[in-house]
């Protein structure tokens, strides 16, 4: 037997990644990308095949030519059309489609005399049998196409089975000694073997399938026979999630799950993963990866031996649907040694396999769940096992009850946590579901509930919600809460607020940046950045390097940096918008995967009405909260005294003030005699405006603020471009800054005259922005002396709220209004608000 040098990476491509000719060509890519290894492949058959491959065989029973003829055509031009896309018209399409016809002909064939037999499952196999055969066919010869050494190996040849067709069982001895003589020679000489998945051999050496799933099994099997490194398990999904996604929306990725974890998930019916595919790799060291397929670069979910630190005592759940309750009872069980015994040795000699047991203490009854279609024949087995206790009165009779559904809540860490039980209890009884049976492991790796199937879906949320936020044990806090912030642009205020974060100090808070996003794509870490990365990433940022480009930076779009993170189980996660940009789309994003908000952008909330109010909408729909404290006057309370003002009964008229530390600096100098022109280039010294002070003379970064707080006092409407006075004339509008700046001179005169005129009826000329709820002016005018705003010098912010209470003497909140630090700590206040610290 050669020997190899490197032990070889399994990979199985789930019949999800093999939609099309377009996903067999990405799939052929990702074993491209690891051709530098030992590489096995297997493969599913293409998506939707094998059920459409059942529907011909019940089909062809049931006598419907017209529809079994369509059927087959369907399934024929869907692979034929794969086929001539990947391989061309050259000599290996013409094979291919060959082969195809002719697998379709032998089906026709195979159709034909169905009609005049009863459909066993030993026909069955061989009729779905072929999804896997042409799949594997044509990716071998795809990835031969793309200059790989390829070879196409019958799983007959490699995996053996004890040959129940449609439940085969792998016999471990005889595929280990297969899969080697088979498989390792072509390996050794740098070929890879593609193998269909989900068949195995008879010991006749029929075909018989290994269950559906199945494929996920031929890999495991493969990977045990070649001693592999590791095995890849390419799927629909970014990893095992914490629930079934269809079933539970905001579902979760694990990034790390043990072995008796995921077997238990599998055994209890998490489409995920074939049941018993774990089996093969017991007591072996190979981890599993089950991957997104859509996500080449990512790990996914690790299946191994490691045990993770803690943190959930529950990991996952799931549950298995069309299962039915059989009760066994009678007063004579009481203390009569053997009755359970008998009652799963019974169901053993049917092949019923029991998927959840529990027996009442005082011993009067032994119930337990098969799945539905089992039931009668599991009942029937009981009644004549027990026939003589029957007749005897000691046992009175075996009940089914079907229609209901088995959960199962996973996780190594229940072990020893108390309560946990009571947290998957109240969280149903809080959902007023039912719940019928409960059955505890004494591993305690595992509690399983019977439920109603109806009730089903409901609880499956309802125990998810109850354990994702940390609240384990019953709703005492294990662990200092923790909170996981993603940063939205990673400019000066994301780099000054990760340096406050990191100081901040409260026992019973965790606070980490699980994530960081810029315009080039995204660093993401499920166990948080370290502040000593996240302050190396932000001297790289400075020199100017996109995350993309940084070291485990990937590039994205925000939309699927967001779309990625929130596959995994982040823990209260807030997402930090302090971009200047449309984010909007991003952020409804954030809210529909469960994330709070905390934004010191102005533009989503400054968005037309229908925008804005789409999100919070979407915000109250989903229970997330927005916070906005620095969108209008960096770190003061100014959103937080409105709602403080309105919370306690009173009601906001008027707020008006000087809310641009730009706009103020440039008309206090001009009002004390400075030249335009000069004041311009003085704010831009200081650093107080953007890049180009246009956008701060035009007065729209004002007009936002203004829109903010106006759409806060309950302002329906837009920003109409009339209300807003902007300081530069439409001539200058357009020019390249150098321009403008070399010829802003030109606005001097102008401004001196307005400041003088100022000046002579006791006034000073001040930017602006006065809201109420039907009106928003912002402008320049002339202010008299006396009155607060004219007291404001330079950049700072003043803010002045009229209301019922306050109305001969306003409110007035005055203070640095622009600038890093600032800004950052009101980001922070808002965050420590939501960790409702
Ligand atoms: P494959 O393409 O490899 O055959 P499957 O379709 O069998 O993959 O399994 C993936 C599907 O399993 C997903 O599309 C998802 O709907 C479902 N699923 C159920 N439970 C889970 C879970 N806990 N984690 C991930 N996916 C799950
Ligand atoms: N194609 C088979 C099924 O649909 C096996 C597999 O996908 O693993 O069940
Ligand atoms: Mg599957």
């Amino acid at each position: 037997m050669p020997r190899l040098r490197r032990a070889p990476h399994v990979h199985k491509f789930g019949g999800a990644s093999l939609a099309d000719s377009a996903a067999i060509r990405r799939a052929v890519d990702i074993i491209r990308t690891h051709r530098g290894e030992p590489t096995v492949v297997v493969v599913s058959a293409m998506a939707g095949v094998t059920d459409a491959l059942l529907e011909v065989a019940h089909q062809a029973g049931s006598g419907d030519e017209r529809a079994l003829a369509a059927l087959i055509s369907q399934l024929r031009t869907r692979h034929s059309e794969a086929a001539r896309d990947l391989l061309g018209s050259g000599r290996a399409g013409d094979t291919m489609l060959s082969h195809i016809a002719e697998a379709f002909e032998e089906l026709e064939v195979v159709a034909l005399k169905l009609r005049r037999r009863e459909l066993t499952s030993r026909i069955t196999d061989h009729v779905i049998s072929r999804g896997e055969r042409l799949s594997a066919r044509i990716f071998a010869a795809a990835l031969q196409g793309s200059g790989i050494k390829t070879e196409y190996v019958d799983a007959v040849e490699v995996i053996h089975s004890d040959g129940v067709f449609g439940q085969a069982s792998p016999d471990f001895v005889a595929t280990d000694r297969a899969a080697e003589r088979a498989l390792l020679p072509i390996i050794a000489r740098g070929a890879v073997p593609v193998i269909p998945g989900f068949l195995s051999a008879t010991p006749n050496n029929e075909v018989a399938t290994l269950g559906r799933g199945g494929s996920d099994l031929t890999a495991t099997l493969l990977a045990r026979a070649l001693g592999a490194q590791r095995i890849s398990l390419w799927k629909d999904v970014p990893g095992l999630l914490t629930a079934d996604p269809r079933v539970v929306p905001d579902a979760r990725v694990i990034s790390q799950l043990h072995s008796r974890e995921a077997a238990e998930l599998a055994y209890y019916g998490a489409k995920v993963l074939h049941p018993r595919a774990l089996i093969p790799l017991a007591g072996r060291k190979i981890p599993i990866h089950v991957r997104p397929f859509d996500e080449p670069s990512s790990e996914g979910t690790e299946v191994s031996e490691q045990v993770a630190p803690g943190r959930f005592p529950v990991k996952a759940l799931t549950a298995a649907v069309g299962q039915a309750l059989i009760t066994v009872t009678g007063n004579g069980m009481l203390g009569v040694p053997g009755i359970a015994a008998r009652t799963f040795h019974a169901l053993h000699t049917h092949r019923i396999s029991v998927s959840l047991i529990s027996q009442a203490s005082s011993e009067h009854s032994i119930c337990f769940s098969v799945p539905e279609a089992l039931a009668i024949d599991a009942r029937d087995s009981l009644l004549r096992e027990f026939q003589g206790e029957i007749s005897r009165r000691e046992i009175d009779g075996v009940e089914v009850t079907p229609g209901m559904a088995t959960l199962a809540v996973v996780g190594l860490g229940m072990h020893g946590t108390p309560g946990v039980a009571a947290g998957v209890f109240s969280a149903l009884a809080k959902g007023g579901v039912n719940v019928v049976a409960i059955a505890q492991g004494s591993s305690e790796l595992n509690i399983s509930v019977v439920v109603a199937a109806a009730d089903a879906a409901e609880a499956q949320r309802r125990i998810h919600a109850a354990f994702q936020l940390s609240r384990i044990a019953g709703g005492s806090v294990v662990q200092p809460e923790r909170m996981e912030i993603v940063l939205l642009g990673f400019g000066q205020i994301g780099r000054v607020l990760s340096t406050l974060l990191s100081r901040v100090e409260r026992p019973a808070l965790s606070l980490n940046v699980a994530a960081v996003i810029d315009s080039s794509g995204f660093v993401f870490d499920p166990d948080g950045i370290s502040s000593r990365r996240l302050a190396s990433l932000a001297a790289q940022k400075r020199k100017g390097k996109p995350l993309a480009k940084l070291p485990s930076g990937v590039a994205a779009t925000a939309e699927e940096a967001l779309s990625h993170i929130a596959g995994y189980a982040l823990t209260r996660p807030v997402l930090v918008d302090l971009t200047a940009d449309d984010t909007a789309a991003a952020l409804e994003q954030a809210l529909t995967h469960g994330m709070d908000l905390v934004l010191a952008n102005k533009r989503p909330l400054a968005d037309r009405q229908a925008i804005s109010n789409a999100l919070w909408q979407t915000a109250k729909a989903r229970g997330r909260r927005i916070l906005h404290e620095a969108t209008v006057g960096a770190g003061l309370p100014i959103i937080d005294t409105y709602h403080k003002l309105v919370e306690s009964g009173d009601r906001v008229n008027r707020i008006e003030g000087l809310l641009s530390g730009t706009l103020g600096y440039v008309l206090s100098e001009v009002s004390d005699g400075v030249p335009f022109s000069r004041a311009v280039r003085a704010a831009m010294a200081r650093g107080y405006t953007e890049p180009d002070p246009r956008d701060d003379l035009s007065g729209m970064d004002v007009a936002r603020k203004a829109l903010i707080l106006a759409r806060l006092l309950g302002y329906q409407g837009e920003l109409t471009q009339s209300g807003v006075e902007s300081l530069v004339p439409k001539w200058a509008r357009a020019l390249p800054l150098k321009e403008f700046l070399s010829r802003s001179e030109e606005l001097d005169d102008g401004w001196k005259r307005r400041a003088a005129a100022a000046a002579a009826e006791k006034s000073v000329l001040r930017y602006v922005a006065a809201v109420t709820p039907s009106s928003i002016v912002v402008g320049v005018q002339a202010v008299p002396v006396t009155s607060p705003l004219a007291a404001i010098r330079g950049s700072d912010n003043q803010l002045v709220f009229v209301t019922d209470r306050y109305k001969a003497n306003p409110l007035v909140i005055t203070g640095p209004g622009a600038g890093a630090e600032v800004t950052a700590a009101g980001v922070l206040n808002d965050i420590l608000r939501l960790a409702g610290a």
